[in-house]
């Protein structure tokens, strides 16, 4: 685990530190808030297309269950390891509690470049995978899901693996995939779909109107483009936009739905027509209303958090502000709808998915969308009650919305 890596857990503790000294939460109760339940490391041997084998190390970590089964998405990137999955298990915990869904926290990941393995060597891996920690997931036990790096398509193989070990079909064992097995409506567009009503919420208090607002995207994937399509849809200009490659720019605003087919064609941005090519941050410092960081972790830090000119911050991306950066845009009185709160409409719509895959009965786009909006605009109204009762940050009031709840369960099951 390297140096920057093994902070990252320990980093992420501090907004849960402060929501416990808010709430006067005993040491103890926030000794088990920051622990893992359990957490499992796996080797995946993989027969290459060269013939050779290549072991793979694969993760999945359950930080809390006591408010439902563990639940989040499975990463494939080269920098995943056990301090990510940790980190990420333990945000999946306070998320899926700010919106009141009932799972507690998951997530997992292969540390791998899913984009130099072909797609045998993926589905090899995947299956792999599947088969290793197939004993430690299960319907009411741990749901997986897709995150970076990982597809509907890779869904569907690790669903396969475990019926054929476990001997039944349980669709409910892992979400986001394909319509065919039993997906759900608009889980394609959930996360942006479910950022853009918390930011329908924040332009309200803010008396800031989305028509003309000037919005600056880092990150250009599934969570980037539908948040991009709706605010367009209501007038606001995307200005900038950036992926792993590059950025683009123009002033006069960019029609996301065309830059999708042209990043689908070209594997990027860079070249979009009418635009100025930028840097993959330049998103970040450039003058806007809106921002949207919706790439990695720690993309806005204290060396950058001064120069942020938006207004508005709405986080996709899950830990793209650090601590100390969010002090500073506090400082600023940037307004941030922090990750647990704006990216929350994938594990939403996922979570309806799992409904419906145990009632084996399927709602329709429409009724998806209505059930999602209700969910993240109260959620949204929560959090910003809890942010103006204790006069603190929104992500500081979305983990005291968050831990109050998981620690009325944890009373309630007798765990603490
Ligand atoms: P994705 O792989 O579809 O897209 C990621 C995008 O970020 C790609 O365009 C990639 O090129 C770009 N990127 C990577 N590194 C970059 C860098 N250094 N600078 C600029 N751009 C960079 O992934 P996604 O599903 O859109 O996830 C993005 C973020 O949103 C992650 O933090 C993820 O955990 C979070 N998130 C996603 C979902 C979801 O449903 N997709 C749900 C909740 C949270």
């Amino acid at each position: 685990m390297s140096e920057r890596k093994s902070s990252l857990f320990e980093e992420s503790l501090k907004p849960l530190k402060k929501a416990a000294a808010i709430l006067k939460l005993e040491p103890d109760v926030v000794e088990v808030l920051s622990s893992h339940e359990r957490a499992l490391i796996v080797s995946i041997p993989v027969k290459m297309d060269n013939g050779k084998t290549e072991v793979f190390t694969g993760y999945r970590a359950q930080h809390n269950t006591a408010r439902g089964p563990a639940k989040g998405g499975i990463r494939y990137h080269p920098g995943v390891s056990l301090d990510e999955v940790k980190s990420l298990s333990y945000w999946m915990s306070i998320k899926n509690a700010v919106v009141g869904i009932p799972y507690g926290g998951g997530k997992g990941g292969i540390t791998c470049n899913p984009k130099e393995l072909s797609v045998g060597e993926l589905e090899r891996l995947t299956r792999g995978y599947a088969a290793q920690i197939a004993r430690f997931i299960g319907v009411d036990k741990d749901v997986p899901a897709p995150d970076v790096g990982t597809t509907a398509q890779i869904m569907g193989w690790i669903a396969d693996e475990y019926y054929k070990i476990m001997g039944e079909y349980l669709p409910g064992v892992i979400t986001s995939k394909s319509l065919s097995v039993g997906g759900s409506r608009g889980r394609d567009t959930a996360t942006g779909r479910g950022a853009f009503f918390t930011t329908l919420e924040a332009v309200k208090v803010l008396n800031m109107p989305l028509k003309g607002a000037r919005v600056s995207i880092q990150g250009f994937g599934n969570a980037a483009q539908p948040m991009a399509q709706y605010l367009h849809e209501l007038g606001s200009r995307i200005i900038a936009v950036s992926d792993s490659t590059a950025g683009v720019y123009n002033l006069d605003g960019m029609n996301p739905t065309a830059l999708i087919e042209y990043k689908n064609k070209t594997k990027s941005v860079k070249g979009f027509p009418g635009t100025k090519t930028i840097t993959t941050t330049d998103p970040i410092t450039l003058d806007c209303d809106i921002l949207i960081p919706a790439a990695l972790e720690t993309q806005i830090t204290d060396k950058n958090a001064d120069k942020v000119k938006a207004k508005l911050v709405v986080e996709e991306a899950n830990g793209p502000t650090t601590p100390e950066a969010d002090k500073i845009l506090h400082e600023k009185q940037v307004f941030v709808i922090p990750d647990v709160l704006a990216n929350a409409g994938g594990v939403t719509v996922s979570y309806f998915e799992w409904v419906q895959n145990r009632m084996g009965y399927y709602w329709s786009d429409q009724e998806v969308d209505e059930k999602l909006k209700r969910v993240m605009t109260e959620a949204f109204r929560d959090v910003y009650k809890t942010y103006l009762q204790y006069k603190i940050d929104m992500r500081t009031a979305a983990y005291v919305t968050a831990v109050r709840k998981i620690v009325d369960a944890m009373r309630a099951l007798g765990r603490i």
